[in-house]
């Protein structure tokens, strides 16, 4: 059965249901360390968000991006990016 589900979407789903996540989603919002977007070289293809399996606008750099407390750092939009613009 797991055949068919991509570790990213078990990933997700995790989200759901760990508690530890109750405790760690206030503080990655403050965490140092964040994937930032370069504003220049993006060309808002949008592949950043449609493969990352947390649903994460990594392209808004503010620390109100839609999702950004999800973040696992798993660095699929960075070696996904086309523009090399994270
Ligand atoms: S994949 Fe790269 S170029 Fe495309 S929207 Fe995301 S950051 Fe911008
Ligand atoms: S590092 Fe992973 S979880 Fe974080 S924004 Fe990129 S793809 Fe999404």
């Amino acid at each position: 059965m797991y055949d068919f589900i991509s570790i990213g979407a078990l990933i997700g789903m995790a989200r759901y249901i760990c508690p530890i996540a109750v405790f760690l989603k206030p503080m990655s919002y403050f965490s140092l360390i964040r994937i930032k977007c370069d504003k220049e070289k993006c060309i808002s293809c949008g592949k950043c968000k449609r493969i990352c399996p947390m649903n994460v606008d990594v392209t808004d750099n503010s620390r109100k991006r839609e999702n950004g407390t999800e973040c696992i750092l798993c660095m699929e939009c960075v070696k996904n990016c086309p523009k090399n613009a994270l």
